[in-house]
Formats: C-alpha cells, sequence, structure tokens
C-alpha cells in the first residue's frame, strides 16, 4: 500500500514531508496511510510571501470582487467534491457526514459570497452604522469605517471538519481581503490538502492569498504581529496554551477561539411522550450523538429532561440507538462510522470512565457490540453511549468533561429555573436547544441562558419541517459561544468578516468623509449634471450630482382627493379638530405618501432611459408636517452606486423634501436599478 505524502504549500512551492513526518492511520483499517509534516518550517518566508503577494492583490481588489472570487471558488469544488468524499471515508466519515463536511463547507463558502455581494459595498471600505452628527450645524460629523488588516490570518483547524473547518474561516478572511495560512489538524490533514490543491489548481485566487502548513506550524505564532489574528478551532487546552503565548499577548493579537463545550438539549416541561417534540427531541439527540460518531463541536453532550420523563427519555433514545448501524462507512447501510483514530477512541474511553463516576451507563457498551463490514479490533469504532446522572447538582464532570464521540448523558430536571441552572453549568456553550411547544418556556431559557451561549435552537411542531437541526453551525448566525466555549464568534454574516478588518472611528467634514467612504453625505459638496439625472447611465451619473426641483404647492382639494382615491381618510386629514387635538398637528395635514408621490412627480424625467425601476425606499422620516397651502420641493443627490448584475447597477439617492421656508418636511433614499453605458469591465 501506497503511503500519501501529504504536502505543505509555502511561498508558493508543495513542499514534501520529511523524515520528522508524523504517521496518519486510517480511521477504519487501522493502516498508515499518510504522512505529514516538516522540522523546519521557514515561518519568516510563510508571512512575507502573503504579505507581499498575497495581500497586495487581494486588497486591490473590492469587497465584490472578493465575493465574485469565493463564488466562483466554491463553484468550482462543487464539482470536483467528489474527490474529497472518496478520501474522507478514511477518516471514518459515512457519506451523511461528508455533506455535512464537504457541502457545508462549500454552501457557507457560497452565503459568504452572497452576503459580501448584497450586505457590502461595490469598494475598499465598509461602512459600520451610519453618519454621527458630532456638531450642531453638520459641519463636523463621523463614520465607523472597516478595513483589512495589513497583515495574514492563521487559521488552526480541528481534525472533525477537514473541509468545512477550512472553508468557513477561508471565505469571511478572504472576503475581508486578508490572506490565509491555514494549519489543518494532522489526522485529516490529507483532505485538506486535497481541497487546497483544487482550489490552488481552479486558478481563481490570486497567488499568495493561501498557504497550508501540513503537520507542525513551527514557531510561525511567534513571528506574528499586531496585524495579524489567529482563528483556533480545537480543545480547551490547546487554545490556552496558545493564546497565552508572550507573543501574541504582547502584541495583542487578535485570537478567535472556539473548542471543544458541554453544549445541552432541553426537552421543554410541555414536551410530554406522545407529543410531536418528545418524537422530535429523541430524533435530534439521535442524530448529534451519531453524525460524526458525536465528533462535532455543537453536538449534544447534556441531556435534559424533566425529572418525570427521564425515564421515557432514555428508553426511547436507547431505541434509536439500538437501530444505528456501526460500520464500514463506505457502506451505504452504516450510519455511524469510526472515530478518527485511535487515539481519539482512547481519549473518549478516558472520558467516559470519568463521566462513570456520577453517571451510570444505561446503553452501549464498548467491549460488547458488533462493527459491519470492518474490523472492531483494527479501526476506531465504539458503540453509541448513553449515560444518567440521578445527581446533577452535586456532579460537576458531566458538566465539564467533554467526551469527544458518540457520548451523552441524560438529567432531569425539576423545573424550567432548574434546567437553565442545569444548562449553564456547562460554564459557556456554542449551542443550546429546546424542544417546547411553548413560546414562554422559549422566552426564559433566553433570558437565564442567553448570556451562557453563543446559539439558542428552539423546534417544535411548527419548524421541525424546516429547522436545520441543533448541530449545524449556519453561515448566517453567529457560531462560538463565551466561556468555556472559547469567547469567540466565527460566522455570523458579515460579523464573521469583521474578525479580519479594524474598525476605525473617522471624524471630518462632510467632504472628507465622502472622499474616504465614496458615498455622499449630508453636507458634501453637490454638482450639477449636464442633463437630468435620469438621463444619465449608471456610469455616467456622479457621486454628489444633485437635481433641485421647482415648487408645488399642496392644496386641500389634494389632500381629499387622496383620501378618497386610495381610502385613507384618517382623521388627521380628514378632520380638522380631531387633527388638532393631536399633539402633532396643527390641524388637517397632507399625507406623507401623497407627498412622497408628490415628489417623485416632481423629480422623475418621464421618458424612457436608463433608469429601469424604482426597487425600494430605506430610512424614511417625516419630520415636519405639511398642510394646505404649503409649497413643497425636492433635493435629489446620488449617495452611493453599486453594480448588480452584467445589465444593472443600483442607485442610492438622498431625498430630501422642504417647505418654503427651506425647512425639511421629509427625507429618505430611493433605490433605482439603472442600465450601464456598456458593460462594465469587472462584470465583463
Ligand atoms: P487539539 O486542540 O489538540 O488540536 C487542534 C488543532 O491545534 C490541530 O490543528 C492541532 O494540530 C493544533 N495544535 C495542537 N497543538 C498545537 C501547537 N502547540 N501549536 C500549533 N498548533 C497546535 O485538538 P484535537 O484535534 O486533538 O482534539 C482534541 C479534543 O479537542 C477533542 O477530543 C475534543 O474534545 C476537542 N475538539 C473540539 C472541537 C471543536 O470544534 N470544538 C473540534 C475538535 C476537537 P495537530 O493535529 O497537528 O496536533
Amino acid at each position: 500500500m501506497t503511503v500519501q505524502d501529504v504536502q505543505s504549500f509555502i511561498a508558493g512551492a508543495w513542499l514534501a514531508p520529511d523524515s520528522s513526518a508524523r504517521d496518519i492511520r486510517d480511521a477504519v483499517t487501522g493502516d498508515v496511510i499518510a504522512r505529514a509534516g516538516r522540522a523546519q518550517v521557514d515561518a519568516g518566508a510563510v508571512i512575507d510571501h502573503a504579505l507581499t503577494v498575497g495581500a497586495t492583490a487581494l486588497r486591490a481588489m473590492t469587497f465584490h470582487d472578493r465575493a465574485r472570487m469565493l463564488k466562483a471558488l466554491a463553484l468550482y469544488l462543487q464539482e470536483r467534491r467528489q474527490v474529497l468524499y472518496d478520501l474522507s471515508f478514511s477518516t471514518g466519515a459515512t457519506q451523511k457526514d461528508h455533506l455535512i463536511d464537504v457541502d457545508g463547507g462549500i454552501g457557507t463558502m457560497l452565503v459568504i459570497a452572497s452576503k459580501g455581494r448584497r450586505e457590502m459595498p461595490d469598494g475598499h471600505v465598509y461602512l459600520d452604522g451610519g453618519i454621527e452628527q458630532l456638531s450642531r450645524k453638520g459641519s463636523f460629523v463621523g463614520q465607523h469605517v472597516c478595513t483589512p488588516l495589513q497583515g495574514v490570518a492563521v487559521h488552526i483547524n480541528a481534525f472533525n471538519f477537514p473541509v468545512w473547518g477550512m472553508l468557513e474561516k477561508l471565505a469571511p478572511t478572504l472576503l475581508a481581503g486578508v490572506p490565509a495560512i491555514v494549519k489543518p489538524a494532522t489526522t485529516t490533514c490529507y483532505v485538506t490538502e486535497a481541497c487546497v490543491r483544487l482550489m490552488l489548481e481552479s486558478g481563481i485566487l490570486p497567488n499568495g492569498t493561501l498557504q497550508l502548513v501540513t503537520g507542525d506550524l513551527g514557531d510561525l505564532l511567534g513571528h506574528l504581529g499586531p496585524q495579524d489574528v489567529v482563528s483556533f478551532t480545537g480543545s480547551a487546552d490547546t487554545a490556552y496554551t496558545l493564546r497565552s503565548a508572550p507573543n501574541l499577548l504582547r502584541n495583542s493579537v487578535r485570537f478567535v477561539a472556539e473548542q471543544d463545550s458541554l453544549n445541552a438539549s432541553i426537552l421543554g416541561p410541555d414536551a410530554l411522550p406522545g407529543t410531536p417534540e418528545f418524537d422530535l427531541f429523541v430524533k435530534e439527540v439521535h442524530r448529534e450523538m451519531t453524525t460524526k460518531a458525536g465528533q462535532k463541536c455543537t453536538a449534544i453532550r447534556r441531556i435534559i429532561a424533566p425529572q418525570a420523563q427521564v425515564d421515557a427519555v432514555i428508553a426511547a433514545v436507547s431505541d434509536r440507538l439500538r437501530g444505528t448501524v456501526i460500520g464500514d462507512p463506505r457502506d451505504p447501510a452504516t450510519c455511524m462510522g469510526a472515530l478518527v483514530s485511535d487515539g481519539q477512541r482512547r481519549d473518549v474511553l478516558e472520558k467516559c470512565a470519568t463521566l462513570a463516576t456520577e453517571a451510570e451507563r444505561v446503553f452501549g457498551d464498548p467491549d460488547a457490540f458488533v462493527v459491519h463490514g470492518a474490523d472492531a479490533a483494527k479501526g476506531a469504532f465504539l458503540p453509541p453511549m448513553l449515560y444518567h446522572c440521578a445527581d446533577p447538582d452535586a456532579a460537576s464532570h458531566v458538566h465539564d468533561t467533554e467526551a469527544f464521540g458518540p457520548v451523552a448523558t441524560v438529567m432531569g430536571y425539576r423545573d424550567l429555573s432548574h434546567a437553565i441552572a442545569l444548562v449553564n453549568r456547562g460554564q459557556g456553550s456554542l449551542v443550546a436547544s429546546v424542544i417546547t411547544h411553548d413560546p414562554e418556556v422559549a422566552r426564559e431559557v433566553v433570558m437565564g441562558a442567553g448570556a451562557y451561549h453563543g446559539r439558542l435552537y428552539f423546534n417544535n411542531r411548527d419548524s421541525m419541517a424546516e429547522a436545520t437541526g441543533h448541530g449545524s453551525p449556519l453561515p448566517h448566525m453567529v457560531h462560538g459561544g463565551p466561556g468555556r466555549a472559547g469567547g469567540g464568534e466565527e460566522l455570523g454574516g458579515v460579523r464573521g468578516v469583521l474578525h479580519y478588518m479594524q474598525r476605525t472611528a473617522v471624524q471630518g467634514s462632510p467632504d472628507i468623509l465622502k472622499a474616504v467612504t465614496g458615498e455622499w453625505v449630508p453636507g458634501a459638496t453637490t454638482s450639477q449634471g449636464p442633463v437630468h439625472p435620469f438621463r444619465r447611465s449608471f456610469d455616467e451619473v456622479q457621486i454628489g450630482e444633485t437635481l433641485h426641483t421647482g415648487e408645488r404647492e399642496v392644496t386641500m382639494e389634494d389632500i381629499e382627493h387622496f383620501a378618497h382615491f386610495t381610502g385613507d381618510t384618517f382623521y388627521a386629514h380628514m378632520d380638522e379638530d380631531a387633527a388638532k387635538r393631536n399633539p402633532f398637528f396643527p390641524g388637517r395635514v397632507a399625507h406623507g405618501y401623497l407627498l412622497l408621490s408628490f415628489a417623485a412627480g416632481l423629480f422623475v424625467d418621464p421618458d424612457e432611459g436608463p433608469v429601469l425601476a424604482n426597487t425600494g425606499l430605506d430610512n424614511l422620516r417625516f419630520q415636519k408636517p405639511v398642510s394646505a397651502g404649503d409649497r413643497i420641493k425636492v433635493q435629489l443627490t446620488v449617495k452611493k452606486k453599486t453594480k448588480r448584475t452584467d445589465d444593472y447597477g443600483e442607485v442610492r439617492w438622498h431625498v430630501i423634501l422642504r417647505n418654503q421656508d427651506d425647512a425639511v418636511v421629509a427625507e429618505y433614499e430611493l433605490l433605482t436599478m439603472n442600465a450601464y453605458s456598456s458593460t462594465p469591465d469587472s462584470l465583463a
């Protein structure tokens, strides 16, 4: 049998392992299948290559350029994912497990790419929040902006998700504009290496943006400086050792940690046997115990059920576990494959021994279980094991010892506040789930346990058909947790990208801020175009270009007509005395929506042209009532432009309605889709 040399990709070259390499065994057969690692990792060369080649190329791109790159990369991997499936069987994972790791990783990258296009600008500066008015007249304003860190991101990943674990960190990092150095866990690094090879072969990534260090990292962390980030996933002990390295502390190097946690699932007090919730609870617990043979950072370790239902839960979960076929992960009939290595199997058994000092094993025997299609003595197989802890208040190991395998402990609670106290004994977890049909239970759990959890997952008969599962971190939502879980937050949409950017408070005049952000800011200089802005294509119309319309008088007939035409005969528009009794109005006033319609009537240029559609309106505020006899006029200014498709881009207009005294009566942002003069280069 050939033993694969898992290589590292450093400074643009693939480097083979040397004599110091570690052996890697097949989880199912126990055979040595690969080796990885080099005694020397030239940390200086790795970092220098990332900074001088990778970072330069990435930072020249806009967020949208990088988002398009990520999408292309994800689609490239999607077409070639069979290669990764084939390799992953040797990690002990089943085809169902591959869908979580490989397809889950690709899907995460696609979502981050899509968020980059929809929620980040087609520029180089991300705006965090709106303009802050720092002065009375508006000549001095503030804006928080985020720019890419000018360092490298070192990703130290866990063994359990060799693909997802890399892609879920890589996508936000590259979207931010920061080059990545990936160090996968050695036991499964051959899968990561294959995925990196695919990404590099695609030619989609600029040189220097992705490097791979398999085996040990050498003294790379000792070379990191204040602009660098370490994102770690793995055990609490390793996280503690790494994050307290003097160099990282001295340089305030950002350290994002996602580490083992004692995640719990609570069976709601209402979810009695016979309800859809009870069955759902049992199903979710079974899935979390057996998927990836329980080697998931989000897996349920503590099953917290009403005291009166403990026996029923043990019986129902045991029943399901009994049907779990353990064996060769390549066999489609197998439900649960092997653990990643014999070392991991031994570790789980040691942790089980610790749990057994406080809890009784009620299902599963590591010395007596059936393995189908594989040799139980050679592979890292274990059966699912269920424990029952009769006194969870007095116990401590069941709340702090994570057996990272198909192991969970059932414990009873007296009332909901007791359940919350127990769930919080985990001292900070990635996720807790609550299966309940009672919204009040959900509210109480959020108030009592939210502070201890990165994610709270509620499921019941209404959501179960579409719910994504207790154990699935979603790219849109925060993944990470406080305290024991590491104190980090990965993912969470754009939140995950901001780990690799610096937020800076920028203060200055509106013109300064306009130059920095690329968006028009109220108070900044405006300009007048050669023709009406609606006659100008997306490329022609300029940021700050402004149209000032003439005035239009609002009459009582207009108000009456609008009221009866639309059916909006609200008293403030129709009844003088009633309107006067209202503290906001001097008497009958014009409808806000009438003003918006009149505004459009004032500013549009009606002929067919580059403005294709009005797609929305944001941040509308009516600031002063308009009465019959008042005259309104409009200032329409181009605030921001964003390329959207090959055919059109979005123009965001700042619209201000003023009355005859120049007082602002309404303000909003209008969105239109505008055609290009020609297809922009970046989209060609
Ligand atoms: P480790 O914490 O040992 O390893 C995690 C990562 O850190 C691996 O890439 C590992 O590399 C690397 N690493 C270890 N030591 C160093 C070091 N000194 N310098 C740089 N990198 C280092 O976790 P394991 O993967 O061994 O798993 C052990 C336990 O961690 C599990 O049993 C489980 O309890 C928990 N765990 C939690 C996960 C989670 O997502 N929350 C995921 C996986 C594990 P290498 O593999 O080369 O040693």
